[in-house]
């Protein structure tokens, strides 16, 4: 009420978890999951900071992204000890999240864990891995495929950013990644990635309202500048996925990219994703788009640490993905 945010690693009573059932508005069975690893995403940030857009009511528990086993089940789709992910929807958000040692959720919002994953892979992946699973998905159906030209992807060392230039290079595409941090520059390209440019020399400070149309797609992780210059590169048709806002929520544009070259602006959500397509995106994530030895992007946290990682993570600090360990 004060509008000053206190964080604290602290131990609750397990009654939270019913009080925030009770409170609950919807009368669908419930899952309760003995968390095993968590992840932190900027949301998680956002929500560990008290960001009003994200966190209504406290006191409040973070986490977006769970893997563990199930310890009770009002759902026979669910037996206890079944290994489970439980990502997005609510969870985090407007519901206790998952940086604590047990979650209780609608069964809904649960998927058994694929058997081809571990849960570290699991949580590598989290919802970082599903937008960017997500993301070139779409620049797919708007027929951007490896033989169109090159995809670009910015804010390339970060979560969502770095896998989708995994899932990429695993395709098959010529990837160029844009980062603002210089001395990552060789490790993305001994990932595969075929070009690295620095942020500060791709923002375009002309006011022109076309560039030339250099790429063919681009997963774009920013927003702000970085998502208008994107949108004045795409060559004729292309597609530009749009999920994140880490440097900026306001987009000022031009119709002439739309309107001259046909461009595809996609919009992309995962929290909200349906059922369906969230079955759909994580087969793939563990199946044809597995990607082996991806847990090498990832930093494990103990919980009492996170504090200094959502700092950092908030600053653009952080490269690669951060599994938070309960
Ligand atoms: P992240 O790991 O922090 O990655 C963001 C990257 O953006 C940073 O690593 C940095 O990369 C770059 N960046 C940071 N601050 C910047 C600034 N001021 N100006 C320009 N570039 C900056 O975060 P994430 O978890 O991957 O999420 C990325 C974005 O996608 C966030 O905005 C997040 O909220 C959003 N997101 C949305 C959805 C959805 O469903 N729509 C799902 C997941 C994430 P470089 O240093 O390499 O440039």
């Amino acid at each position: 009420e004060s509008g000053e945010i206190n964080t604290s690693v602290t131990e609750k009573p397990i009654s939270i978890l019913d009080d925030a059932k009770s409170g609950s508005k919807t009368d669908s069975p419930h899952v309760r999951v003995r968390v095993n690893l968590s992840s932190l995403n900027y949301k998680d940030a956002l929500a560990a900071t008290g960001h009003p857009g994200i966190v209504r009511r406290f006191p409040h528990i973070p986490g977006i992204d769970s893997v563990g086993h199930v310890v009770a089940s009002e759902d026979a789709a669910f037996a206890i000890g079944d290994e489970v992910i439980v990502t997005g929807n609510d969870l985090g958000v407007g519901h206790l999240g998952a940086w604590a040692e047990m979650i209780d959720v609608p069964s809904q919002w649960v998927l058994p864990l694929p058997k081809t994953l571990s849960p570290l892979e699991a949580m590598t992946l989290g919802t970082a891995g599903f937008t960017a699973a997500q993301s070139v998905q779409a620049l797919i159906s708007h027929g951007v495929t490896s033989d169109s030209g090159s995809v670009i992807v910015t804010g390339a060392t970060g979560g969502v950013a770095s896998i989708s230039l995994e899932i990429l290079n695993k395709l098959g595409y010529k990837t160029i990644a844009v980062t603002g941090k210089k001395e990552q520059h060789q490790s993305l390209l001994d990932r595969g990635v075929d070009e690295v440019l620095t942020r500060s020399d791709f923002v375009d400070k002309s006011n022109r309202p076309l560039l030339s149309g250099k790429y063919a797609g681009a997963i774009d992780t920013v927003g702000g500048s970085m998502l208008e210059t994107v949108l004045k590169s795409i060559s004729y048709r292309g597609c530009v996925t749009a999920c994140g806002m880490a440097g900026g929520a306001e987009l000022h544009t031009t119709v002439h990219p739309f309107i001259l070259r046909g461009i595809t602006l996609c919009g992309i959500d995962s929290a909200m994703c349906p059922m369906p397509k969230r079955k759909e995106i994580w087969e793939k994530l563990s199946g044809e788009w597995k990607l082996d030895g991806i847990e090498s992007l990832t930093t494990k946290v103990p919980l009492e640490q996170t504090p200094a990682w959502v700092e950092r993570i908030l600053a653009g600090g952080v490269t690669g993905r951060v599994v938070v360990e309960l």
